[in-house]
């Protein structure tokens, strides 16, 4: 009889209550992959864009959902090398599964854990993480000096953000909806916390900036906020658009970029900046460093069972929740 394993899955793109765990089956690893007993599992906001149906293209339903998890290998399908039952892994992307107690796992995604990272951590940080090293580093690298507008700051990404640009020099301004998560963005090394909830930041950067404008925003809250942060930036500022938490952004046109002031617009995704083996095991590395020389610090981590995956999306959503997010299975 085929083995089975508890996952997440879903038959329509809706609420959070369309998220169901079931018994589904596990088949061997096949050819290339891993099998990996899950021992903690990411929350990240694409697993919202996802069971919502806005990410383009929607999953194919019934889907899986989750796209972060640790655990312990379990069996090695045939033809992959430099993997072993019992070695401890982390990935970030794969088909859509870490929600669930045991998966398969294309073993070109798996990321062997160091011994001095507990699975808990590695699953709050290895995406939000890998996320921020290659927006800081290879998208547009921050150097000391550069003066940053950072959306979100107190949430998962924008945690490790805080830490990582302050100490690389940085001067982050950065934006979050409550006196609580303004007072956790300040404590994570933003320079200047702003409520946009309340204050206008579009004017606040001005101020702050003495009128210049800020060299480069990291945006990923999408509707609410794309117009006004091309207005906050300098003459050929970066616009990086990471992300839609409050709805995608409408169409620009090219010579808006132009009238602004020359400047420059990307919209990155970290399947594009870790789908090189060798750039994903450096972007790692140097993650893990960050962690080992107190640059990137353990986050507040918020932690549901597996079967409450419906309640983390809905605490998420709802703006509840500050730092990393996690399931255990
Ligand atoms: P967060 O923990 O940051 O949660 C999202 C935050 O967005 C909320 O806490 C909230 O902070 C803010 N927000 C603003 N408007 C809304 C809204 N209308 N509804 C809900 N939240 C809103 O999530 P993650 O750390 O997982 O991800 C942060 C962002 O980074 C997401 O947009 C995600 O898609 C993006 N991302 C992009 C990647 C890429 O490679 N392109 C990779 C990883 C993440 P507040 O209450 O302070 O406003």
């Amino acid at each position: 009889m085929a083995e089975t394993t508890s996952a997440v899955r879903f038959e329509h793109h809706g609420d959070p209550d369309v998220l169901k765990v079931q018994d589904v089956e596990l088949a061997p690893p096949a050819e290339g992959e891993l099998q990996i007993k899950h021992e903690a599992i990411g929350v990240n906001y694409i697993d919202i864009y996802h069971r919502k149906g806005v990410y383009a293209p929607p999953l194919p339903l019934p889907a899986g959902l989750g796209m972060e998890g640790v655990g312990v290998v379990r069996a090695v399908g045939a033809g992959v090398d430099g993997f072993a039952v019992g070695d401890r892994v982390a990935y970030v992307g794969g088909p859509p599964d870490a929600y669930s107690q045991a998966r398969n796992l294309p073993a070109a995604r798996a990321l062997k854990v160091p011994s001095d990272m507990t699975p808990e951590l590695t699953a709050a940080l290895i995406f939000k993480g890998l996320t921020v090293e290659y927006l800081i580093h290879r998208c547009r690298a921050i150097s000391s000096g550069d003066t940053v507008l950072w959306h979100a700051a107190a949430g998962g990404v924008g945690t490790i953000a805080c830490q990582w640009m302050s100490a690389k020099g940085g001067m982050v301004i950065g934006t979050a909806s409550s006196a609580e998560k303004l007072e956790v963005a300040k404590a994570n090394g933003c320079t200047h916390p702003v409520n946009y909830r309340q204050t206008d930041f579009e004017a606040r950067v001005k101020e702050l900036t003495g009128g210049a404008g800020v060299d480069v925003v990291y945006d990923s809250v999408g509707a609410d906020t794309f117009e006004k942060s091309l207005n906050c930036l300098r003459p050929r500022g970066t616009m990086v658009s990471f992300g839609e938490a409050s709805g995608p952004v409408d169409p620009v046109a090219i010579s808006t970029l132009g009238a602004k002031g020359s400047l420059y617009l990307t919209r990155p995704s970290i399947a594009h900046y870790t789908a090189q083996r060798s750039e994903y095991e450096a972007a790692a590395e140097n993650l893990f460093q960050a962690i080992r020389e107190g640059v990137v610090r353990a986050p507040e981590i918020t932690t549901y069972a597996l079967g409450d995956a419906a309640r983390a999306h809905t605490d998420m959503e709802a703006r509840r929740t500050t730092g990393s997010v996690i399931l255990i299975p």
